[in-house]
């Protein structure tokens, strides 16, 4: 496999690179902010890419916020972009339930565990849910609980599907009620399976950790919509109609950004050193997931 090609301070690699693309599928957290912290020169970067006619989609594995909860952050860091850009792994989720699957009401329910973007992303399609941020299930399991959720009295017979994301609340009921729907039947989906979550410079159980316990329950893989499963490849794709040569996936994490540009067989790939991980990994002899160029941070890229 060839070595990356490091461009900051290469003003003629930078544009050699640059010109490769029509659309750069840029990661948020680690690329353009840690947490609340805008890097360096972001707005005036994607003002470059922008003049030269680029376009750009915001792909982030967050279950948590929804496309507007972004546009709302992106706002308040005074960095220009569209709820349009915006591409989540609950909408890509959402999108996938509503227009692919279209399962038929009144059996066309789904169960979250999970946040309020997700929430918000299902109604925005007109997807009917339950569970969630619902108070009724942020409680211990209580003996009775057992028997209800065994005989079905404590279920919504339409539930179709369990969609798993990152949740806060997670805790044993919303585990036991969601592993009986899947004994039921009802397919298995989550916005994203990320081990970790990059935290206050530290790492925290992310959404795959989060839903691990009914994975383990269920003995099954739930189907991915972040980072890097393909299935929001294709759902991006499906929606912003881009040629794959001519797309550039930007991020600063190997096994979901770069790899996800790499299955997708993406024209190219950038790695940013601002964020999870370091250049060592991929400059390491036999290092599995290689992007094509890297810099050190995204604002090197004006040059
Ligand atoms: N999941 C959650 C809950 C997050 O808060 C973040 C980062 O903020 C991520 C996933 C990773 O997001 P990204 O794909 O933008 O790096
Ligand atoms: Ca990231």
């Amino acid at each position: 496999m060839s070595q990356p090609k490091f461009l900051s301070g290469d003003k003629a690699g930078i544009d050699e690179f640059l010109d490769r693309f029509d659309v750069f599928l840029f990661d948020c957290d680690g690329v353009l902010w840690s947490g609340d912290h805008m890097f360096d020169k972001v707005p005036e970067t994607l003002e470059m890419l922008r003049s030269k006619g680029k376009r750009l989609v915001f792909v982030t594995n967050n279950s948590t916020k929804s496309r507007a909860d972004y546009k709302k952050k992106f706002d308040k860091l005074g960095i220009p972009a569209e709820v349009d850009e915006v591409f989540g792994s609950s909408y890509s989720a959402a999108v996938y339930i509503a227009r692919i699957l279209k399962l038929p009401a009144p059996k066309n329910k789904v169960f979250v565990m999970g946040e309020s973007g997700i929430e918000q992303e299902l109604e925005a399609e007109g997807v009917p849910y339950i569970g969630g941020t619902d108070p009724a299930l942020r409680r211990d399991i209580e003996p009775e609980d057992f028997t209800n959720i065994a005989n079905g009295s404590l279920l919504d017979p339409d539930v179709a599907i369990v969609l798993s994301g990152l949740d806060f609340h997670m805790n044993y009921l919303k585990t036991a009620i969601g592993f009986q729907y899947l004994q039921r039947g009802a397919k298995y989906l989550a916005t994203n399976i990320d081990s970790t979550l990059p935290m206050a410079h530290s790492f925290f159980p992310g959404a795959g950790a989060s839903g691990a316990g009914l994975e383990k329950a269920a003995g099954q893989t739930p189907v991915s919509f972040g980072k890097p499963s393909q299935a929001m490849m294709d759902a991006i794709e499906g929606k912003f109609k881009l040629n794959r040569s001519r797309t550039c996936m930007i991020g600063d994490r190997l096994n979901t950004d770069i790899q996800f540009g790499i299955d997708g067989k993406l024209g190219g790939t950038l790695a940013v050193l601002t964020g999870v991980s370091k250049k060592e990994e991929f400059l390491a002899e036999g290092a599995k997931t290689v992007p094509s160029a890297y810099v050190n941070a995204i604002g090197d890229l004006l040059g």
